[in-house]
């Protein structure tokens, strides 16, 4: 990558909160407008930074939810109660404020269109951010490989993009073109569904995911325990480490 490039992602830009959509009670996406984004590869984050009047500043990486466009980025941020950035974004910030970042960030934990393949995305609570990047782009390039998505989330009150991905709030919606998604839930679930709450287990994994003779792609991404947890049952159940990519967002648990 050129110099220029590289010092452009490590320089702190402003961007502009142009509107937010509340996603879940404790989530909203936010999205921003900054004349310097040149769009981002599905699957990065970006550094954002909060700075107070008292000069007090705070930075958190943050996924980009959206699929890539020049001058404008979605993030979905979930509150972690007590938390120093996560509230203030998914309550408090409202349309007009301004806030620094630098990015996009990250270069292994990216699918791009012209990859192809089948691609199974597996997400844990508000890890399923940079995973709707790759489904929405996915999408809109008719992609004819498979991507098929197996979503972690409390409960249904819980879900992320829920009109996208189950307009029904129904647990089992294929609801791309070429894009299946599963979303099934940890606390409590809807009355009609046949599965009891819990965390994943190989006997989802098996039912819900791409098979491993098909070697697909696999990208893992929410809470650190559940990140390794799905690692071990993806491996366990004979997929390739090889193909095998993660993001971890910490230890504090979402899903
Ligand atoms: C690559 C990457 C991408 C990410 N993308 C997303 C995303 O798309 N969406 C998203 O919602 N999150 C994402 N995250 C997580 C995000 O960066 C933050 O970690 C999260 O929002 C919490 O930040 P916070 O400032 O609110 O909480 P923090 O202030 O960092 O605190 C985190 C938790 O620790 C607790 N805590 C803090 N200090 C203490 C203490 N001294 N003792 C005990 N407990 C304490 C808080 O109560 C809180 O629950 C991502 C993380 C990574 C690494």
């Amino acid at each position: 990558m050129a110099r220029a490039a590289i010092l452009q992602r490590l320089t702190w830009v402003r961007a502009t909160l142009d509107f937010v959509r509340r996603e879940t009670p404790s989530a909203r996406t936010l999205s921003f407008t900054s004349p310097a984004w040149a769009g981002h590869r599905p699957g990065q984050h970006l550094d954002l930074r909060l700075t107070a009047p008292d000069g007090y500043a705070a930075h958190r990486p943050y996924s980009i939810s959206s699929a890539p466009t020049s001058g404008r980025f979605e993030l979905t941020v979930q509150k972690a109660p007590g938390g120093e950035v996560s509230p203030f974004l998914a309550e408090i910030a409202t349309p007009g404020i301004t806030v620094e970042f630098r990015g996009p960030l990250g270069g292994w934990f990216v699918w791009a269109p012209d990859q192809r393949g089948p691609v199974q995305l597996i997400a844990g609570g508000s890890g399923l951010a940079p995973l709707m990047s790759m489904i929405r782009t996915h999408r809109n390039a008719g992609h004819p490989d498979p991507m098929r998505l197996l979503y972690s989330t409390r409960s249904p009150t819980e879900m992320l993009f829920a009109q996208e991905l189950a307009p029904a709030g129904q647990e089992v919606r294929k609801g791309f073109d070429a894009t299946e998604a599963t979303t099934v839930f940890t606390r409590s679930s809807p009355p009609e569904s046949m599965r009891k709450p819990s965390r994943l287990s190989d006997v989802d994994l098996r039912r819900y995911c791409l098979a491993a003779v098909s070697r697909p792609l696999c990208y893992v991404c929410g809470p650190t325990p559940f990140v390794e947890a799905v690692v071990q049952i993806l491996v366990a159940i004979g997929h390739d480490p090889e193909c095998i990519r993660t993001e971890r967002f910490g230890s504090e648990s979402d899903e």
